[in-house]
C-alpha cells in the first residue's frame, strides 16, 4: 500500500540507517538529520519556534547525539524559523546567497544579529516569496488565506537568525563508513540558494522545496527553467529515497511527475502568450486538468500562471 502523501502528524522517521527525516503535519515543511562522527548534520529548521524545538528533542530522543551543524536549505521562512531552537548549540550553514536573501527581505537585523518579524505581510513575503505581494492584489480573498495561515500564537512573533556560515558550490562531510553527505547548490531554481542533500552510497537525497509532493506548488520567487532543469539532473542521480520539502518521501518516480507538472504549467502558459492572451486571459484560462485533484490546485494555479506568465515574458 502506498504511504498517503501527507502525514496525519509531524513525526521523526529512519529512512535510511543514520539517516532521520521530519515529516511535517499535513504537507508542512519537512526537515532531516545524518548522523557523523562529530554528532548530527541536521537539514532545515521547522517554521516556528515551538515547531524547532519538537524536531531537536525527537532527534535528542532518537539518536542522543548533539547537533554538529544546522544546515538550511534556502531561505525561506518555513524552513529557518526554526533556526533559533539550534542557535545556541550549532553554527548555522547556507549557500552563500541566503543571508542576502534574508536581509534584503528583513532589512537591518535586531542588536543581537537576530530579526523579529511580527507583520503579516512580511511573513507572506518571507513564506511566498517576495513577489507575492504583486501578484496577489489587495483586498483578493488570498490575503485571508494567508491571515488565516499565520493566525496560530505560534506564528505571532517569528525569530529569525541567520546563518554563520556560506559556501558557494559544495560543502561535504565524509561518514563514518565512507559514505558522504554532499550539500551542494542547485539554484536559481525554487529561489535562488536551494541546496541538495545527496547521500550517495545511501542512495537517498533530501531536496528541500526543489520538489513537492502531494500538494500544488506555489511558485513563487522561482526561476521556472531552472527549476526544471535541477528536476531534470535529480532525475540522473541514484535514488531510492527522496525527502521532497513538503510531504512524504518518495522515489525519483514522484521527482519525474513534479519536473512533468512544471513543465506542462509552462508549456501552457507560454502556448497562451504565443497566442496573444493577456496575462488576466492567461489567467483566467489555462487549466490543468491532470492536476485538478492536488490539494491548492485552485488557490494557487491562476496565480502560478501569472508568475510563470511574467517569467516568460522577462526571459
Ligand atoms: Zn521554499
Amino acid at each position: 500500500m502506498t504511504e498517503p502523501a501527507v502525514a496525519a502528524e509531524a513525526h521523526l522517521r529512519t529512512i535510511a540507517p543514520g539517516i532521520h527525516a521530519w515529516i511535517g503535519k499535513g504537507g508542512d515543511s519537512n526537515a532531516g538529520a545524518v548522523e557523523t562522527k562529530d554528532g548530527l548534520l541536521v537539514l532545515d529548521a521547522q517554521q516556528n519556534t515551538a515547531l524547532g524545538l519538537a524536531f531537536r528533542d525527537a532527534l535528542r530522543a532518537a539518536t542522543g547525539r548533539p547537533v554538529e551543524k544546522l544546515v538550511n536549505s534556502h531561505y525561506h521562512m518555513d524552513h529557518v524559523a526554526g533556526n533559533v531552537a539550534f542557535a545556541g548549540e550549532a553554527p548555522i550553514l547556507a549557500h552563500e546567497k541566503t543571508p542576502g536573501k534574508l536581509a534584503a527581505l528583513l532589512g537591518p537585523a535586531d542588536a543581537d544579529g537576530r530579526w523579529t518579524v511580527t507583520e503579516t505581510i512580511t511573513k507572506v513575503c518571507a513564506f511566498y516569496g517576495p513577489n507575492t505581494v504583486e501578484l496577489v492584489p489587495e483586498g483578493h480573498p488570498m490575503w485571508d488565506w494567508f491571515a488565516r495561515r499565520f493566525a496560530p500564537p505560534e506564528y505571532d512573533r517569528l525569530t529569525i537568525c541567520p546563518p554563520t556560515e556560506t559556501f558557494a558550490d559544495r560543502y561535504e562531510v565524509t561518514l563514518p563508513g565512507g559514505d558522504v553527505a554532499r550539500f551542494a547548490y542547485r539554484g536559481p531554481a525554487h529561489c535562488d540558494g536551494d541546496l541538495i542533500l545527496h547521500i550517495p552510497g545511501a542512495r537517498v537525497a533530501f531536496m528541500g522545496d526543489l520538489l513537492f509532493h502531494g500538494r500544488f506548488p506555489w511558485l513563487g520567487d522561482s526561476d521556472l527553467d531552472g527549476w526544471i532543469e535541477t528536476l531534470d539532473h535529480t532525475l540522473t542521480l541514484d535514488l531510492d529515497i527522496v525527502v521532497p520539502g513538503h510531504g512524504t518521501p518518495v522515489t525519483l518516480a514522484e521527482v519525474a511527475g513534479f519536473r512533468d507538472l512544471l513543465r506542462a504549467l509552462r508549456e501552457a502558459v507560454a502556448a497562451k502568450i504565443s497566442a496573444g492572451a493577456s496575462e488576466d486571459a492567461a489567467a483566467a484560462e489555462v487549466t490543468l486538468p491532470a492536476y485538478a485533484h492536488m490539494g491548492r490546485y485552485a488557490e494557487w494555479l491562476p496565480f502560478d500562471v501569472r508568475n510563470a506568465y511574467r517569467y516568460l515574458k522577462a526571459g
